[in-house]
């Protein structure tokens, strides 16, 4: 503690003055963030933090790469994508040499967000089609523009849209094989059975599918891998339809997932349209489409496309230096190690504590879904709240996700130790142990 004076309640105050009641912020009475370094947060009082959720931090706080690449190009050259410089040629080249060789993924489109991104895919896919149908999944979350919300189909975010929902989406349902429609190992077939029977429902209704959106790991209900086959399954589904696969893979992509750079190599399936966003400016807006060349063109049909600071030489320059520095400091393979750790700690503590259900997801993309019964799999969602609040006393940062918010998230910065790992443990076997 440093003796300086708790300016949380101030502060708290002053924004609810300005802000939109809708705008959302954590906890109830949110600490007052000063300072971030690593996967570590500071308060006002220096009080620090493990900050579990921040994965848009992928490489940590404070990075000094990112940090360095900014101040030099800002004094250089920041201009619009209309110039020709060469950052923008060598970041793409850099982000495009991350997708999968032969996948025909070859033309990167930059914006400044992962909803922009989401936007943009949808108007990709309605373009390169001649069609206007969508198929998204149950659950999910895509991002606030009216397109990317429209495929937002989270009562829990977005409960406006489960009335008004345009009538070019289709809602399908969510394959999750915990607390789905069908449960277990092996229910993938039915579940990619399903999505085949709504699109045949769709094509007799004359709305051909022009795209279909799905993370490829369920990132909102808290990193539930899809079942084996599914994705693959309904890619040929979708494509023998005429349509057109898109990832979105902002949150899931980009190393987190440890084993794979990207969530869709999971499921060993290649898209059509990947969505990116929030590590790949560790915090400075940056987002971003990768197609193919074919796909991109059909744009023209719609006239130009053009953000002003989307793929600046400024963006590019931080797009690079997190890159370089995923690299050199090992950080997917940081992820797929200290996340097996981590999650291994959970499991062990899903013997001890009956509340603790499945752990969800692999690398440092983790959910330990809290559940009153493991057989009815009723949500402990009040208990989930009351566990959050408890650990950030005990200086952990854990958030609820998921449509019942019963899955704490775990998606720390990349960079995670295997110490803070074993603390995050210890602290959650400690509230799960004397109460919360
Ligand atoms: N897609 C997914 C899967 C997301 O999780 C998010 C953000 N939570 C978005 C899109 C939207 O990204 P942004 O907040 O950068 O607009």
């Amino acid at each position: 503690p440093t003796g300086q004076r708790d300016e949380s309640a101030d502060e708290q105050l002053r924004r609810e003055r300005i802000f939109a009641s809708a705008q959302e912020r954590y906890y109830e009475r949110p600490m007052q963030i000063e300072r971030g370094w690593r996967h570590h947060l500071v308060d006002t009082t220096g009080r620090s933090y493990i900050d579990m959720v921040n994965n848009v931090a992928g490489l940590g706080h404070g990075h000094p790469g990112v940090a360095d690449a900014v101040n030099r190009q800002i004094r250089i050259l920041n201009t619009n994508s209309r110039f020709l410089y060469r950052e923008l040629a060598e970041y793409s080249e850099r982000l495009l040499a991350k997708l999968p060789a032969g996948s025909g993924l070859d033309t990167v489109l930059l914006v400044n967000s992962g909803s922009e991104a989401v936007d943009l895919a949808l108007r990709l896919a309605q373009a390169a089609t001649g069609r206007k149908t969508v198929v998204a999944l149950r659950e999910a979350y895509h991002g606030w523009t009216m397109a990317s919300d429209a495929v937002t189909t989270s009562a829990y975010d977005n409960p406006y849209a489960l009335e008004n929902r345009p009538d070019w989406i289709y809602v399908a349902d969510v394959p999750n094989r915990f607390r789905g429609t069908y449960r277990g190992e092996g229910t993938g077939p039915a579940y990619a059975a399903d999505l085949g029977n709504d699109l045949a429902m769709l094509a007799a209704e004359g709305r051909e599918v022009a795209g279909f959106i799905c993370e490829s790991v369920l990132g909102n209900a808290g990193g539930v891998l899809l079942p084996d086959g599914y994705l693959s399954d309904v890619y040929a589904r979708v494509r023998a339809a005429g349509g057109l696969c898109i990832a979105d893979e902002v949150q899931v992509g980009f190393g987190r997932m440890g084993s794979s750079f990207w969530g869709f190599e999971q499921s060993g399936v290649v898209p059509d349209i990947v969505t990116i966003a929030k590590p790949m400016g560790n915090g400075f807006p940056i987002g971003g489409v990768v197609t193919s060349k074919r796909v991109a063109d059909a744009l023209a049909s719609q006239g130009q496309f053009f953000s002003s600071a989307g793929g600046n030489p400024l963006s590019c320059r931080v797009g690079i230096a997190v890159l370089d520095a995923m690299e050199q400091e090992g950080l997917q393979e940081n992820a797929r190690v200290v996340g097996a750790r981590l999650a291994a700690g959970f499991r062990a503590l899903a013997e001890k504590h009956s509340i603790v259900g499945p752990v969800h997801g692999e690398g440092l993309y983790l959910g330990v879904e809290l559940v009153r019964d493991r057989a009815t799999m009723e949500p402990a969602s009040a208990e989930a709240a009351a566990i959050c609040e408890r650990l950030r006393e005990l200086g952990v940062i854990v958030l609820t996700t998921s449509e019942r918010s019963n899955v704490l998230k775990v998606k720390p910065p990349l960079c995670l130790t295997a110490q803070s790992a074993d603390f995050v443990v210890a602290q959650l076997d400690r509230v799960l142990s004397t109460g919360w």
